[in-house]
């Protein structure tokens, strides 16, 4: 990638992560801000969940499909799975239909939410 040593200074948080952009390393550390006050608890960043488990089908071997989030979190016993989008890529079909899988597993009941943190 061009110019990654330089973008990478720009988003990076203050725990050392480098993230897509500076929009998430800037909600990074407002969620680590958040955790240390004890608003909330388990934060996780990039937390993976599986989608779709591996499968063989006729001679193929399917590979699990995976969604990787942004982060989670716990709040009042709600874990919240957050993505950090911009107008951009909140339409990237791949990312559309991995959060509708995603719902579809995880949040039919009102344990899990789903948070798309888009301006
Ligand atoms: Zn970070």
């Amino acid at each position: 990638m061009r110019n990654n040593k330089y973008n990478a200074s720009k988003r990076e948080c203050l725990q050392g992560h480098v993230h897509d952009s500076k929009r998430e390393a800037f909600r990074c550390n407002e969620l680590h801000r958040m955790l240390e006050n004890g608003e909330i608890t388990d934060l996780k960043i990039q937390p993976r969940f599986l989608l779709i488990e591996p499968w063989r089908y006729l001679w193929r071997y399917e590979r699990a499909v995976e969604y990787v989030a942004d982060f989670s979190y716990r709040k009042d016993g709600i874990l919240t799975v957050e993505d950090v989008k911009s107008e951009a890529t909140k339409k990237d079909d791949l990312y559309i239909v991995k959060r509708k899988l995603f719902e579809e597993r995880y949040c039919r009941d009102d344990k899990v939410i789903f948070f798309e943190n888009a301006r």
